[in-house]
């Protein structure tokens, strides 16, 4: 039985990025909307927006190589890294709105400018390097990328991962100073400080355990209490399950016709973090390398210079690996609880497509530590085991759908699921992730409220300069957003290496 009801407006599950974002985007659009948000565990961004449990890149396509195909032309498609980077500006020019208007503050705290670099080796590596910086580099939101394949200036760029290096392969990286690391951690938990001072109801450990639609087309939201072990019914016009991994396992019980022959496919993640300062202190960039044939591109390796809890850190990761739980604090059931009559045929034809995947994946988890050693050495070739251990990070559970590329399609991307009648959204997959969160939550709004959007535009406008225009075709706009939102976010300055 319950023993609270009560009625809302808005009601966002989970306390992740996304939650935070579309809150924070709802407060300025509509502040006297009532808004709830229910989060199971005991703070926000516990989950994969916790710093520790994701890689802390603002994906902005300046380095991540699976962005930018190559053609069978032999040319490179640029069209996805433009998409994406345009995508990072939309989530830095939202966050400097919020601090220009003191909503949160000290952005060093979440973000901070850092060097993203693309590292190959081998000659035919090098020669799609250099033609990938040709096309980008004519871009104006690649500005400043520079090329080098001369281990004199990369001992330069990158003294740690070029020290005791023996290879004679050809060898080459760019490098663009533009790039930052977001500690996504602190950036959610500023954002619901922010909503609790702005009369928002934050309820920790409640956990989301139905959503039935009632007889006037609002949802009803069931919810244990965990503490009190009480059940509570809250009613709401709106829903978005930003349940981060759990977010599937709760749109499937909204029944929507949307909901279904979906199905989700969880990847775990394993970080190795470095312990020595001194190690640390010998490199201040993300270098993101090539994916092994056969591997997801979501285990890209890459060495990135972090900041957390206010300090410098090193990690190299993410190593991917099989696991049946839907969220890091989530169950082993998880993944077969996901099995409807509805998506088991999808399924299926996703187990049966991606045995490579499934088996590159449990090779992973095989993985000993000798072993991912080795891959360490790739690119620090003096890495010293002692100086190394290892950190679990968060779930990824990649989204299996029917497309026109067949039955049972594994998406790395990310995508918002809505009812016709835009009352509930989930958020579902985990790339490009965090980075993208103002583009999508706009997504979301656009997706959900089409007959607000017109009244909402010019707020929106003033938050976000660039919506609804192309940066890359606007040089000027771009150069003016990236300015001033760079010295909002403090981005402008550079940090030496301490070699
Ligand atoms: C290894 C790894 C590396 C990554 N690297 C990057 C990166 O470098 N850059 C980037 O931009 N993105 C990255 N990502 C992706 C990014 O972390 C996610 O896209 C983002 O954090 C998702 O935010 P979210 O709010 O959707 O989910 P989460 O942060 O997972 O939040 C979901 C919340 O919902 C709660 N919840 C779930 N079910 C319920 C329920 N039934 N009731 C109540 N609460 C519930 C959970 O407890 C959790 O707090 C990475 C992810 C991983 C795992």
């Amino acid at each position: 039985m319950s023993d609270r009801q009560t009625k809302t407006d808005v009601i966002l599950i989970g306390a992740g990025i996304m939650s935070a974002t579309l809150g924070a985007l709802l407060k300025e659009l509509v502040p006297e909307w009532n808004i709830k948000v229910f989060e199971k565990l005991a703070k926000p961004g516990e989950e994969s927006s916790n710093e520790w449990n994701n890689a802390g890149t603002g994906h902005a396509a300046l380095c991540e190589l699976n962005y930018t195909n190559e053609k069978p032309d032999g040319s490179i498609d640029i069209s996805k890294a433009i998409k994406i980077n345009e995508q990072f500006q939309v989530s830095k020019q939202f966050w400097s709105y919020l601090v220009n208007r003191k909503l949160i503050t000290n952005p060093q705290e979440f973000i901070k400018a850092l060097p993203h670099m693309s590292l190959v080796q081998g000659e035919s590596n090098v020669t799609f390097l250099k033609k990938r910086f040709e096309a980008l580099s004519n871009n104006p939101l690649f500005q400043g990328m520079e090329y080098s394949d001369n281990p004199e200036k990369l001992e330069e760029w990158i003294p740690l991962i070029m020290n005791g290096r023996t290879s004679k392969d050809p060898i080459a990286a760019t490098k663009i100073d533009s790039g930052t690391d977001v500690n996504f951690g602190a950036l959610t938990r500023m954002l619901f400080d922010h909503l609790k001072n702005n009369k928002v109801e934050v309820h920790y450990k409640h956990s989301v355990k139905d959503i039935k639609r009632t007889s006037d087309g609002s949802w009803e939201v069931k919810v244990l209490d965990m503490d009190s072990g009480k059940m509570e019914h809250h009613t709401s016009k709106f829903v978005f399950i930003g349940g981060g991994g759990g977010s599937l396992p709760l749109l499937q019980k909204t029944g929507i016709p949307e909901s279904k022959h979906i199905g989700g496919f969880p990847v775990s993640g394993l970080f190795m973090v470095c312990k020595n300062p001194k190690v640390i202190e010998q490199h201040h960039a993300k270098v993101y390398g090539k994916a092994k044939v056969g591997a997801p591109p979501m285990s890209v390796p890459h060495l990135d210079t972090r900041f957390i809890n206010g300090k410098k850190a090193l990690l190299f990761g993410p190593f991917a690996g099989f696991s049946p739980k839907f969220l890091k604090t989530g169950s082993n059931l998880d993944l077969i609880r996901s099995v409807k009559p509805n998506n088991i045929l999808t399924m299926l034809a996703a187990g049966v497509k991606e045995m490579a995947l499934t088996k590159y994946l449990i090779q992973q988890v095989l993985l000993s530590n000798e072993k991912r050693m080795e891959e360490l050495r790739e690119f620090i070739p003096n890495a010293k085991l002692e100086d190394w251990e290892i950190v679990v990070a968060g779930q990824r559970v990649q989204v299996i759908k029917d497309t026109e590329a067949g039955k049972g399609t594994l998406q790395f991307g990310t995508e918002v699921v809505s009812a016709t009648d835009g009352s509930v959204a989930a958020l579902l997959g985990a790339s490009p992730g965090a980075s993208t969160a103002v583009h999508v939550m706009l997504e979301v709004l656009e997706k959900c409220f089409p007959q607000h959007i017109k009244e909402w535009e010019p707020k929106i406008k003033e938050m976000i300069p660039s919506f609804g225009v192309s940066l890359s075709g606007n040089p000027d706009l771009f150069k003016d957003i990236d300015k001033s939102t760079s010295q909002t976010l403090g981005l402008s300055k550079k940090e030496p290496v301490n070699s």
